[in-house]
């Protein structure tokens, strides 16, 4: 009997994870992350609860479809439940390793680089990898042949009919294994209630070249650094107006350095100039590629916002390009880095002025498209919030109407155990599910959310500072007061005044805008405050600053 559970992206954006076994061997299809709201301090990122696979014993393989982080983020934490290799296209795998390095797992685990068609035996599973295309290069969907039928995962995808890279969608390929038989699709739905087609990533050059063309001075681009594609259309733009193009931000740098050595990004010689090379060069020839369209408080987009870039200044003769879609969420940051922005006087546009960014989700004609190729006998909806699940299903029932036998369409979330065997398919159950918040300041500690704060409060305590700023001038209001609860040190009075001292420090340091901007001088004071604790301390409280506006 096979057993296919997900374990995340039901529900919700993003961790997105599946499992599939079939007696003791156990298949892992993608490991993602999802990141916190803004308001949950001190989270980084959030990992499916992998109990189930605990419970399971260690995975035959984990098998990935793209290097998005929803994809990937999570791989570090789920490879201590794997035994077998990771198999992945080669871009993918390269998006992998730093993260496996960063963990100290790059020997613990063989990275084995496939290409779309080949097909890898593991156990009694085959699975064959089948071009897809999305916003980022090298995108696989799954077909994983079982002893029960074939289930197709699509992973994400759009139908990019000129992909930038050439590489097609393979339709033949699902054509193929729908007229062979599927037991059962699982679909992305994140775009179900878009009408229509996507359109292809090459819809963004038109606005692009409107704003080359009438860009008096520096060019920023914000954008996802996993948007490789985005990269070489405008280094490409670049090349073609005369500008030379840095990449700023290290997400920016690192992808576009991977992107460059396996291929997936060509740059003309004589373009690419480093990012501490830009103030060398007139303004007009500059293109910066940059991080921080989601108004990230660390990002370089809001170092630059605030005239705080050691390299890249603003000025009213520069555009500055948002290419990327608002995370619902991140609104409110996004608004404020473009406030930051516009009082430097330069040009700020989005997605909502030009058409500068184009989704990697298929709409619901694509999605529909794919669901009439493959036509399964079961079809599950996964990626997206219960209302595209449900949605995706909705369609479904309209694309398969009047076909006989009615595929069967299961409406699941997180955890579901769906059981196929030669009877049919049905939900069997549900397995521990949840969401794990991860802490970047202790590298692959996982706790539930509760028990970390517990944590951190039970451990090293907590310490709340409070900052008086004059909302008008940003000065400094008196001197900062710092409270600790379950926080006690030998030298507590001596620590807490230095500490106090550095606040103010830090206060002064900042410029006016940080001064009066909450969001961005709390995240300031809480890193320095932890930072100089962990120092002093060696102990790690939970350290919440609090701004009084005078
Ligand atoms: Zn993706
Ligand atoms: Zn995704």
């Amino acid at each position: 009997m096979l057993e296919i559970v997900p374990l995340g992206g039901l529900g919700e954006f993003g961790m997105n994870m599946l499992a599939l076994s079939w007696g003791e061997t156990t298949i892992v299809v993608d490991a993602g992350v999802m990141f916190p709201d803004p308001d949950m301090l001190g989270v980084d990122r959030i990992i499916p609860d992998l109990t189930y696979l605990h419970q399971k014993g260690r995975a035959a393989a984990l098998v990935l479809t793209h290097g998005h982080e929803d994809h990937i983020g999570a791989v570090p934490h789920v490879v201590p439940f794997v035994e077998g290799p990771i198999y992945a296209t080669p871009l993918t795998l390269a998006l992998v390793e730093p993260k496996l390095r960063e963990h100290g797992l790059l020997d613990q685990v063989s990275l084995v680089p496939v290409r779309p068609r080949d097909r890898v035996s593991v156990g009694p599973f085959t699975v064959e990898f089948v071009r897809v295309t999305h916003s980022v290069p090298d995108c696989v969907a799954l077909a994983v042949h079982t002893p029960v039928g074939v289930i197709v995962h699509t992973g994400d995808f759009k139908i990019d009919q000129t992909p930038i890279d050439g590489e097609h969608l393979d339709l033949h390929r699902f054509a193929q294994l729908g007229s062979e038989g599927v037991l059962a699709l699982f679909a992305d739905s994140t775009n179900i209630d878009r009408r229509g087609f996507t359109g292809s990533e090459r819809e963004v050059i038109e606005a692009f070249e409107e704003i080359f063309t009438s860009t008096a001075g520096r060019l920023i681009v914000a954008a996802f650094a996993s948007s490789i594609y985005r990269m070489q259309i405008l280094v490409d733009l670049a090349a073609q107006f005369d500008r030379k193009v840095a990449f700023v931000g290290r997400g920016m740098v690192e992808n576009s350095q991977i992107a460059q050595r396996l291929g997936y990004l060509r740059i003309p010689s004589g373009v690419q100039i480093r990012d501490s090379e830009v103030s060398g060069y007139p303004a007009q020839d500059v293109l910066c590629l940059t991080t921080g369209s989601q108004g990230e408080p660390l990002s370089a987009l809001s170092r630059m916002a605030i005239d705080d870039h050691r390299h890249v200044k603003l000025g009213p003769d520069d555009t500055v390009v948002l290419s990327a879609r608002a995370i619902p969420g991140n609104e409110k940051s996004i608004g404020r880095v473009i406030n930051h922005i516009a009082r430097r006087g330069a040009e700020v546009i989005h997605e909502g002025i030009k058409h500068v960014h184009v989704s990697g989700h298929g709409s619901e004609e694509e999605l529909k498209l794919m669901l009439t190729l493959v036509r399964p006998r079961y079809f599950i909806p996964i990626h997206g919030e219960f209302r595209q699940l449900s949605q995706h299903a909705r369609v479904a029932g309209r694309v398969f109407a009047g076909r006989d036998p009615k595929p069967d369409i299961l409406l699941a979330e997180n955890g579901d155990i769906l059981h196929l065997d030669a009877h049919g398919g049905r939900l069997a159950g549900k397995a521990p599910v949840g969401r794990v918040l991860i802490d970047g300041t202790r590298t692959g500690e996982v706790a539930d959310e509760v028990l970390r704060d517990r944590r951190h409060l039970a451990e090293d305590g907590l310490v709340v500072c409070v900052v008086a700023i004059n909302k008008q001038t940003g000065s400094l209001e008196g001197v900062p007061d710092i409270i600790t609860r379950g926080f006690v040190m030998e030298n507590s009075l001596e620590l807490l005044a230095d500490g106090g001292r550095l606040l103010g420090e830090v206060v002064e340091h900042a410029n006016i805008e940080e001064r009066t901007d909450q969001g961005l001088i709390k995240e300031k004071l809480r890193v320095e405050l932890r930072r100089f604790l962990r120092k002093r301390s060696g102990r790690r409280p939970f350290v919440l600053p609090v701004i009084m506006e005078i």
